[in-house]
């Protein structure tokens, strides 16, 4: 059969609607439907699968050499039940970025990050604490047997912090230092172009460096770690306990005079109407966080510096004054040439993480 044919072209948006870019014309014989790869004509095989899989959800994208995010998936993980479950959820979210089964082919390598601890040499997830379907998972070895090909997989910060090296805010620097602060905080360090492992792959835990020996219990059961003193729970709790010597902060009407609810996106609130419980939440908590990074500085003295996760657009105004902070911080005489920036990736850091991993 011999004809014209209008299609439409469509990309994912992240409601998870498709919309319409443009039609296309075709005259030709046998016509077979493209992919969504195909049909969006911005990726050339080989294609790379970043997967990011989390407690609650898996997020599977398309990323092009260049670290572009071309189309993305997002479904339920699987986490009751056999450990095969939690891969059927993966397997699952990796078909729904493809228009059919067979278009799974032009798969070239697939990327996991994975909540820890795991072993980023042999792929084996070890004993995640909100992941507990796996337990001495062969992830790695599974996958490939699935797709028959390489599969690589690490840890999100550090997988993050090696999208930002190869892609976002750390390209062009031989060492790079990267912070995700959200829920938590963590690190991942890129060593001339490679991510930093140490003897077992447990190393650049930098949210669990310890910057107050009598400080709060943090949830990894030492003492005044930096995340329990400066990640978004922290900085809540802080705002919370300051408030009850303070009933005229705005604080309080931002959350409907329950303190309970008080969290850090409401202090950001707060202090775009110059609260001071707020501001004086945020001046400890970019002290705190200016410290911690000195004595990074002092130990890496790293090319560049890069902040994302939840919190970062809260702490974005003030990167400059972090960087001030560095002076009594630490004892590098060229600790005001590193630059401290904004992550690339928002999101999406967890499916370009995993994607980088893929050589
Ligand atoms: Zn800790």
């Amino acid at each position: 059969m011999t004809g014209k044919i209008t299609f439409s072209v469509f990309v994912h948006l992240k409601s998870g609607r498709h919309k319409s870019l443009s039609k296309i014309r075709v005259e030709r014989t046998n016509i077979t439907y493209p992919s969504v790869v195909e049909q969006n004509n911005l990726c050339r095989a080989p294609v790379v699968v970043g997967v990011d899989i989390g407690g609650t959800k898996v997020a599977a994208g398309l990323v092009n050499a260049e670290g572009k995010i071309l189309a993305r998936n997002r479904t339920p993980m699987i986490t009751a039940g056999a450990a095969a479950n939690g891969l059927a959820a993966v397997a699952t979210s990796i078909r729904g970025l493809f228009h059919d089964a067979s278009s799974q082919n032009q798969i070239a390598a697939v990327g996991i990050c994975a909540p820890g601890p795991l072993n980023p040499t042999t792929g084996v997830i070890l004993n995640p604490p909100n992941l507990a379907i796996w337990h001495n998972y062969p992830l790695a070895e599974e996958m490939r047997r699935v797709y028959n090909v390489p599969v690589r997989i690490d840890n999100d910060a550090n997988a993050a912090a090696l999208a930002e090296a190869k892609w976002g805010a750390g390209r062009g620097y031989r060492n790079f230092f990267y912070a995700t602060v959200g829920t938590g905080i963590g690190t991942g360090m890129v060593l001339d172009g490679r991510i930093f492992h140490g003897k077992t792959g447990a190393a650049a835990e930098g949210g669990h460096l310890g910057i107050d020996r009598n400080g709060p219990v943090c949830n990894c059961g030492k003492r005044g770690c930096i995340e329990t003193l400066a990640a978004g729970p922290a900085i809540a709790r802080r705002a919370r306990q300051k408030l009850v010597e303070n009933p005229s902060s705005v604080l309080w009407e931002i959350a409907s005079g329950d303190i309970q609810t008080v969290s850090s996106e409401m202090v950001g609130r707060a202090l775009a109407l110059n609260d001071p419980v707020a501001k004086e939440v945020m001046r400890e908590t970019l002290d705190m966080l200016a410290y911690w990074l000195g004595s990074i500085i002092d130990l890496l003295e790293p090319d560049a510096i890069a902040i994302g996760g939840g919190v970062s657009s809260l702490l974005a105004p003030f990167l400059d004054e972090i960087r001030e902070h560095w002076r009594g911080a630490c004892i590098n005489p060229h600790a005001m040439d590193i630059p401290l920036v904004l992550a690339h990736y928002g999101e999406d850091a967890g499916i370009a993480g995993a994607a980088a991993l893929c050589e």
